[in-house]
């Protein structure tokens, strides 16, 4: 089975703002419809989205199945005001807000739902991250309070915020630049899958924007992670963030570059952690 298990439909790969504006009096169908049958025509039957707030991955999920695709969206991701993710997604304010959040997702048919506990990459400094992570303490809150409502919980998680959020024994790890060993290995106790998104790295290279020997670091290390995280036994899942900046709709870059981590065994490992995400979203 192929799957794409981190993409956002409402992006298109080029223009944030712009993609964003295409569906902002509603959900373009006739858009979206264009982007499921280049899923369709790659054989990737099952998406994972990772949100938006206007209802765009909704509208997909609706259509999907026409294109023989299982399709899952959390609706908009959560975050923290004045943290990232305000341009995508809902903001709490704090606990009780995002309580309500929950409630509110629920009523509208959330398949799941998106936390967003980091920042991100600065691509013109390799290991630094554009913000502070939340504390862990509020990270265990939000990953248990998901969990108690009966959700699956996926984290756009970046540096230590990892660690916090696979001991609170989230789903899913989303991007995980930077992981140190030990969180690692609390996503390998946890059975965490990590969705490490290379695709959103490896697409930079060559573009000038950013400085081209800190993208290359930034992408060794994540693949130098995703190798020992293979070899630790973690379950490791395709997901290429495409709609992101240079990430389109559809590509099989994602599987080229975990495959140049995962070498023979790649499709191996990457069939395993699908079905755990699949079993778990
Ligand atoms: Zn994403």
């Amino acid at each position: 089975m192929k799957a794409d298990c981190h993409m956002h439909m409402v992006l298109d790969g080029v223009d944030w703002r712009q993609a964003i504006h295409r569906h902002r009096q509603q959900p373009d169908r006739g858009w979206i419809r264009g982007v499921l049958s280049a899923y369709r025509e790659q054989g990737v039957t099952y998406l994972r989205d990772g949100g938006d707030r206007w209802g765009v991955g909704e509208t997909a999920r609706e259509l999907a199945p026409e294109y023989g695709i299982i399709y899952r969206t959390p609706l908009a991701p959560l975050c923290k005001a004045g943290h990232y993710g305000s341009f995508i997604g809902e903001t709490w304010q704090d606990v009780r807000e995002y309580r309500n959040r929950l409630a509110c997702h629920r009523c509208h048919g959330a398949d799941f739902i998106k936390i967003m506990i980091s920042g991100l990459m600065d691509f013109d400094r390799f290991g630094v991250l554009t913000e502070e992570p939340l504390s862990d303490r509020e990270i265990r809150e939000l990953v248990h309070i998901a969990h108690e409502e009966g959700f699956s919980v996926m984290a756009h998680a970046n540096g230590r915020s990892a660690e916090a959020a696979a001991s609170a024994g989230v789903d899913s790890v989303e991007h995980g630049a930077y992981l140190t060993e030990e969180a690692l290995y609390a996503m390998k106790e946890n059975g965490t899958v990590w969705v490490p998104t290379l695709s959103t790295i490896g697409n930079l290279r060559g573009t000038g924007r950013f400085s081209e020997p800190d993208v290359a670091a930034i992408l060794e290390s994540a693949m130098e992670n995703v190798a020992l995280f293979a070899a630790m036994g973690g379950f490791l899942a395709p997901g290429t963030d495409a709609g992101a900046w240079k990430v389109p709709h559809a590509g099989n870059y994602e599987y080229d570059l975990l495959g140049e981590c995962l070498g023979e065994q790649t499709s191996a490992i990457l069939q395993t952690g699908t079905q755990r995400i699949i079993d778990k979203f």
